[in-house]
């Protein structure tokens, strides 16, 4: 439009103008031809700052400002007037220059990098259209997309049916499983609460995720009655142990409901053996959840899928496609062998201005009372483009890879003087220690694991303040500190497996 016909037309506004409270009401009141603008720019900052620059391994993977510095770099202070776009486009790049780049082929820091450009995509498109997944009315597409996508996650564990539910991830997809396993187990908690309820016990290996605590604590379980059971030197439940433990819990007069097994621990990516555990339930008649969070990506390829041999036979499983299969954070699916309505039962509240019953449509197709949720993200969409895109050939080949790769470092650690393997890689974690020259004539003494114990952290701030690299470290169990490095983006080749040993020998031969 005209610049004058623009004035005309805020002319004539202002002349019938209606006002309320002296409010003026005609006409919106935010200039969405400046909005789109901004966005457009965004969007074009967005391509070149992270679409390409941050998967390109010439550039740094981090930008490290410690807290204080970083504050001050960033002008976090809301004032009384807002800022101007050219402002406000230096902020949008400032965040993404300080910002990790977690798709970047030299982050190995966490259970999830890399980019997928579908899925991102996918994001994109809820982001803007800003969907809630509670009622087919509200989110037609999403609703029948998340249907589904769970369906195929439940054949792909091996169930003829089953139900499920996307949510905020692994976490909270292992606290539905508490949550649905006393359930079962005594429906009248529900309405009566805690007071109904004997002491329940529930049972998980040393080396599971956090999650599980925080669940008998956020659940009023307790943690006391999280009992832990020993593994073995590959990190993987010893059944014998369970049984022992099971035992335990009867003597005591509590009662045992649920056993959560992992696949694919979160440290040394351990799978507990799921045959073995799930005949132990069939016995004592427990609840079997497998948090496969990390690990059920297996399930993708046909070479791997063995390590999960047996999860057909679990009650539930947490899967989170976030993590090896790259879908964005947060995508994760708690799914339950149940057909009958367990987990709507379990959860529902329903709620009369959302869930009425007397719709136009079915309403089967309301799923959102399944959900401990009401506002919910529509995160099933980015997986299922994905899907769409790579077809299941697609994905099975970035695991298989992925795999491959891991494989790959932990034989060249094997070789390299100065590194030590903790562990064969069963998954993608690959667990060892650098050793600076210094210490490689050292008597393997506590003086030695003590010294040991302080090279990681060295490294790791090395590493970071140069920008060169992620890697995590942590001790574990009896083990000081050693590196944890993730394998998962297709992006990730050979040669940087070669880097990141090159430059943590560069980064710690002084030590
Ligand atoms: C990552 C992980 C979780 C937690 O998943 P979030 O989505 O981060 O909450 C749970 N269990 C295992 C084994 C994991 O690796």
């Amino acid at each position: 439009m005209e610049v004058d016909s623009i004035n005309q037309e805020t002319k004539n506004m202002k002349r019938n103008a209606v006002l309320v409270d002296g409010v003026v009401l005609n006409g919106p009141i935010i200039d969405s031809c400046a909005g789109e603008k901004f966005v457009e720019e965004v969007c074009r900052i967005l391509m070149n700052e992270v679409v390409q620059k941050a998967t390109d391994s010439s550039e740094k993977v981090c930008e490290w400002q410690d807290p204080e510095q970083l504050k001050k770099l960033l002008d976090l202070n809301l004032r009384e007037n807002g800022e101007t776009h050219q402002k406000l486009l230096q902020i949008c790049r400032n965040a993404i220059k300080y910002s990790v780049k977690t798709s970047h082929p030299r982050f190995f820091n966490q259970l999830y990098a890399g980019m997928d450009h579908y899925s991102l995509a996918a994001r994109f498109i809820t982001e803007a259209m800003n969907p809630s997944v509670y009622t087919y009315e509200v989110s037609p597409v999403f609703i029948l997309i998340e249907e589904a996508v769970l369906k195929k996650m439940i054949e792909f564990i091996g169930w003829e049916e089953g139900d499920g539910i996307f949510s905020p991830g692994g976490s909270v997809s292992n606290m539905y499983a508490v949550n649905l396993a006393r359930y079962n187990y005594c429906p009248d908690i529900k309405e009566k609460g805690l007071s109904q309820a004997p002491r329940l016990v529930m049972f998980t290996s040393e080396e599971c995720h956090y999650s599980m605590k925080k669940a008998a604590a956020f659940l009023g379980i307790g943690t006391h009655n999280v009992y832990f059971v020993k593994t073995d030197d590959r990190g993987k439940m010893i059944p014998e142990e369970l049984e022992m433990q099971v035992d335990r819990a009867h003597k005591e007069g509590a009662v045992p409901f649920l056993v959560l097994a992992t696949s694919g621990t979160t440290v040394v990516g351990a799978f507990d053996p799921l045959d073995e555990i799930a005949d132990i339930c069939d016995k004592h008649k427990l609840w079997l959840h497998v948090d496969a969070s990390w690990g059920g990506s297996a399930l993708m390829s046909r070479k791997y899928r063995k390590l999960l041999h047996g999860i057909h036979r679990a009650n539930s499983v947490a899967w989170n496609p976030h993590k090896m299969l790259m879908a964005g954070i947060q995508c994760c699916a708690l799914l339950v062998k149940d057909n009958t309505g367990l987990l709507k039962r379990c959860h529902s509240a329903e709620a009369s201005y959302l869930f009425q019953q007397d719709k136009f449509y079915d309403v089967r197709y309301d799923t959102g009372d399944k959900s401990i949720q009401c506002s919910r993200r529509a995160d099933a969409f980015k997986f299922w483009m994905m899907w769409k895109a790579l077809g299941t050939m697609g994905l099975e080949e970035r695991v298989n890879r992925a795999l491959a790769l891991s494989r790959y470092l932990a034989s060249e650690i094997k070789k390299r003087n100065g590194f030590e393997l903790l562990w064969e890689p069963e998954y993608a974690n690959i667990c060892f220690w650098y050793i600076p020259p210094s210490f490689r004539n050292i008597e393997k003494g506590p003086a030695y694991w003590q010294k040991l114990h302080q090279v990681a952290p060295v490294i790791k701030e090395r590493m970071m303040k140069k920008g060169s690299l992620m890697v995590g470290y942590q001790p574990h169990q009896d083990k000081v500190n050693f590196f944890r490095l993730i394998v998962i983006s297709p992006q990730v080749s050979r040669e940087d497996m070669d880097f990141v040993l090159d430059e943590m020998e560069l980064l710690g031969r002084d030590l």
